[in-house]
């Protein structure tokens, strides 16, 4: 696998067509772990885990249900977002009613050592639209 540019654009079409889409392999990501993910109304993840490293940050896009997150079960919906340790035992389920989709996230857990506001740097160069 080589990477020459400096970005790449992965198209994993209409999110309601998905079951998991992995994203590191199509986007050559370097630092995190990005799927895309939809579990279909009354069905959840087909099991529990956690992590050796990786903290994961769910993003909820559309839908609703529930996490199972060592034993404490929280509601989510559209809009929600979650940050769960690597040790914390997971589960996740979609709604009777609707299907859950969902971004995750993984990270390398106490990787971030700057953000966006000690990292970006404005440039002189912009585009004229
Ligand atoms: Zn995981």
């Amino acid at each position: 696998m080589e990477n020459q540019k400096n970005y790449n654009v992965a198209e994993i079409g209409p999110l309601e067509n998905i079951t998991r889409v992995v994203l590191r392999d199509k986007l050559f990501l370097t630092g995190a772990e990005i799927s895309a993910n939809r579990i279909p109304a009354g069905k959840s993840s087909p099991f529990a885990h956690a992590h050796k490293r990786n903290e994961e940050i769910y993003l909820i896009t559309s839908g609703k249900g529930l996490f199972w997150l060592d034993g404490t079960i929280i509601p989510v919906k559209e809009g929600s977002a979650v940050r769960v340790s690597p040790s914390c035992v997971r589960s996740i389920k979609a709604d009777e009613s609707e299907a859950l989709s969902y971004f995750c996230v993984q990270v390398d857990s106490g990787s971030l050592i700057q953000a966006t506001r000690e990292d970006g740097i404005i440039s002189d160069i912009k585009p004229d639209w």
